[in-house]
């Protein structure tokens, strides 16, 4: 299968033309590093509140994880409601749960502000069991989601799957109808027109290279050194998540990148595609090395999954483009001749608890860690964390949460233990 890599979304977006010799500011009240769903989100709502922001981004507008997603805007959080409670007790939890729903929300009220064309619809998404013991617990967890956050999913048998997806290896479903999909690409490049609107300054190609504090209380907060030159900044957020790197090395420290990767095939003739997934839905299976698809909207297959750990690579990209295809085709046996036009890969960040972080850190306001669940939690947490920056006290259940770092404090941020990590999760697939 001779393939380029390629992003499907990037070929429908048109993203906007900023002046590449213009030179950054010599000071600003906030500098943001990263132009994704977070540092824009974040960007945007200083902005609109009066400050004087410059988002610096190493690459081009949305070029990190943000173009390359699958689109699912999804409720709750990776990590599975009971294992939440457990953890956080119920209290936090519920404001978890609702901080979930409230940033599908975010999302949808940002689309119809801004005027984003970005197909954001409320397709609702669908939860696929690969075993009969994930399926009785789907049971479990709808009840407990139901008594404990007032929201209600539908449990599918089986025999009731074909309403849904045109499949039949899975053994139920559940379905929660107020997730949303969207083109990812689209949705950034509108949020950073929405920015350079509400009169902030991007500037890409702009790697941040060092931080310092100035040492001189009362004085400016940050000396900024770029590739495009040095400004001084009152506060910075740091919104780089599977990319952050050595400029903030503690924060580097808290997240794994792990690679994941999405092929799409030929668009599909109507009956096919609606075969396929009648509802529209954004589908996941239960596996711990999951499988994420759904149609686009001009109705070709995207089928993702972490079929390689690692992050993109020219090697990678190819070796899974093989992997999800016959994923693709264990799943969907009629696309089993579809031309697969486009494969590409993208980087998640991971904190070792799997559960999104945001707030200071060494004097640095930051929201990172959003384990695939990043297209809402992004841009509700770039707005929350900009809303405290702003004197605010807005309701965020993630900020003071405990951040663990790697066990024995053995990772300097480069994720030797990735294989490991890999075989281990496929492990777990195979006896749970
Ligand atoms: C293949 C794939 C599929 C996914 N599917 C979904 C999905 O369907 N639903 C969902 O909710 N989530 C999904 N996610 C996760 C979601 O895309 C991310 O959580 C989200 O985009 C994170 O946004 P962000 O702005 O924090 O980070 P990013 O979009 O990754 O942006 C970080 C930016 O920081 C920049 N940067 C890094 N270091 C520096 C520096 N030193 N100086 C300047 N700039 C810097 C990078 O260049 C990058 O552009 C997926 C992710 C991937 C990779």
């Amino acid at each position: 299968m001779p393939l380029e890599e390629q992003n499907y979304w990037l070929s429908t977006t048109q993203f906007p033309t900023l002046v590449a010799s213009r030179p950054v500011p010599e000071l600003v009240d906030v500098a943001v590093i990263g132009a994704g769903f977070t540092g824009l989100s974040a960007a945007r709502t200083l902005a609109k509140r009066g400050a004087r922001v410059a988002v610096l981004e190493s690459e081009s507008i949305g070029w990190g994880a943000s173009s390359r997603n699958g689109g699912m805007i999804l409720s709750g959080m990776k990590l599975g409601v009971n294992k939440l409670i457990s953890r956080y007790g119920r209290e936090r939890t519920q404001r978890m749960y609702a901080a979930s729903l409230a940033s599908i929300d975010c999302v949808e009220q940002i689309v119809a502000e801004e005027s984003i064309d970005c197909d954001f619809v409320r397709s609702g998404h669908l939860e696929v069991a690969c075993k009969q013991k994930h399926f009785d617990d789907y049971a479990r967890q709808a009840e407990v989601i139901a008594r404990e956050f007032n929201h209600t999913l539908r449990v599918l048998q089986k025999q009731e799957l074909s309403s849904e997806i045109g499949s039949d290896i899975y053994y139920g479903g559940m379905v929660d109808e107020v997730s949303a999909g969207s083109n990812p690409a689209r949705y950034v490049a509108g949020l950073s027109r929405a920015v350079v609107k509400a009169g902030a300054e991007i500037f890409e190609h702009a790697r941040v290279e060092a931080l310092e504090r100035n040492p001189r209380q009362g004085e400016l907060g940050w000396k900024v050194t770029t590739s495009r030159g040095t400004l001084w900044a009152h506060e910075v957020f740091v919104g780089t998540s599977g990319y952050t790197g050595k400029a903030t090395p503690a924060l580097q420290k808290k997240l794994i990148p792990i690679g994941s990767f999405i092929i799409t095939t030929e668009v599909l003739p109507e009956p096919l595609a609606r075969e396929l997934s009648p509802r529209n839905r954004m589908i996941y299976d239960s596996k711990n090395y999951l499988y994420y698809y759904r149609l686009t909207p001009d109705r070709r297959m995207l089928f993702g999954g972490r079929a390689a750990f690692f992050p993109e690579t020219g090697e990678t990209v190819r070796r899974s483009a093989r992997i999800l295809r016959r994923g693709m085709i264990d799943v969907y046996p009629p696309l089993s001749d579809a031309k697969i036009d486009y494969v590409w890969g993208g980087t998640l960040d991971f904190a070792f608890d799997i559960m999104p972080h945001a707030g200071q850190m060494d004097g640095m306001y930051y929201a990172v860690g959003y384990a695939g669940h990043g297209v809402a939690m992004a841009t509700y947490q770039g707005q929350k964390i900009a809303e405290l920056m702003a004197g605010d006290k807005p309701e965020n259940p993630f900020v003071g949460i405990p951040f663990p770092g790697a066990p024995l404090g053995l990772y300097n941020g480069k994720p030797w233990f990735l294989p490991f990590a890999g075989a281990w999760y496929k492990f777990l697939d195979w006896v749970s």
